[in-house]
Formats: structure tokens, sequence, C-alpha cells
């Protein structure tokens, strides 16, 4: 929690510096997919990866990347009762490389999305869920796509419908020689 707080403080004030290189988003996601799974086959949550059979080459700081996604998959977790799942997809459009991450978990109020990725936003659903959070996760992830040049955005349906972030980050166009 405190290294949260101080990472979004310090995105905030421009402090933080990307470590970049270019990489294969493939390798970034399948191992912090890796570090993840046991959490969330303890919470009896099914995980899916989802790979493209061409690598994805951003500049990016791999650090950065996984702290990213492990806080998508760390929400995911949290938010989904057992029984559920979780999707994580990485694909290539238009000069974007795409990471989604969707859950069949508790959801968010459409009306609610935006601001959930402000620092300290949480939803209204059930304390229990929420507790031992401050609401930091999202603002984080959002400073450091950001920094990266890139958007995050969250779709969903509604309550107990689950919910999708996409993260878009800029192409680069091949690996490095
Ligand atoms: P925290 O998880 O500490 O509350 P976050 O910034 O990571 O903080 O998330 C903010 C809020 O967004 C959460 O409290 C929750 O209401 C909502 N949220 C985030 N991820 C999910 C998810 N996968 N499913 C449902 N709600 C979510």
């Amino acid at each position: 929690l405190v290294d949260d707080l101080l990472d979004v403080t310090r995105i905030s004030r421009g402090k933080v510096e990307l470590q970049r290189t270019r990489l294969d988003v493939r390798d970034g996601v399948r191992k912090t997919c890796d570090d993840h799974h046991a959490l969330l086959e303890r919470s009896g949550i099914e995980m899916r990866l989802d790979l493209p059979f061409s690598p994805v080459w951003v500049d990016g700081d791999p650090t950065r990347m996984s702290q990213v996604l492990g806080n998508l998959l760390h929400n995911a977790a949290k938010f989904t009762d057992a029984g559920g799942r979780v999707v994580v997809e990485v694909s290539s459009r238009d000069g974007w490389a795409e990471i989604a991450v969707r859950d069949s978990g508790a959801g968010i109020e459409p009306d609610d999305v935006e601001r959930m990725f402000e620092a300290f936003a949480q939803g209204e659903q059930n304390l229990a869920r929420t507790a031992g959070g401050l609401g930091l996760g999202l603002a984080l992830v959002k400073g450091l796509v950001e920094l990266h040049g890139g958007t995050v955005r969250a779709r969903s349906e509604g309550r107990g419908r689950g919910c999708e972030f996409l993260v878009s980050l800029p192409a680069a166009a091949r690996g490095q020689e």
C-alpha cells in the first residue's frame, strides 16, 4: 500500500523515469501471469492466457509493465468469486499493442467506471472486498500506462457482470537487432 502511494505520488510529480527497452509483450505477460497463477488458483478462479503467434513489440519498462498487469490481476482476483474466470489476451491492432484483462466478477456500475481511475476512488460495493485497499491500484495503472504513451480503459455491463480492462501501448516496429 505504501509503495503504491509513493508510486502514485512520484508519478504525479513527474519523478518516475521508465527504463525502456524493446520487448515482446507476450514474454512479460506470460511471466506476470505465471507469477499470479497461484493467487488466482487459491481463490478458485480459472485463468486463461490468450497470446498471438507473432511477437508484439513495444518500448517498455518491463518492471513497470509487470506492475500494471499485476495490479489488474490482483483486482480481478479480489473482485471475482470462486468458480469465476479471468482471461488475459494480448493482441496487435493498428500500431497498438493491447493487453485485455477480463473477469467474470463483481463488475462496476457503468457510471462509476471512469472515476475508478482516480486516486482513492473505490466502488460502493461490499466493503468486504474493498477492505485492505486504498483505491490506488488503478490510479497507478493509469499513471504508468500513460508514462508509456498508452491508454487504459475499463468497461463493465454493471454489477455482477464482470469487467474488462484494456491497456493499449504504442507498438514498436520490430525487435532490436
Ligand atoms: P482498490 O482495489 O485498492 O480498492 P483500485 O484503484 O485498484 O483500488 O480499484 C478501485 C476500485 O475499482 C475498487 O475498489 C473496485 O470498486 C473497482 N474495481 C477495480 N477492479 C475491479 C474489478 N476487476 N472488478 C470489479 N471492480 C473493480
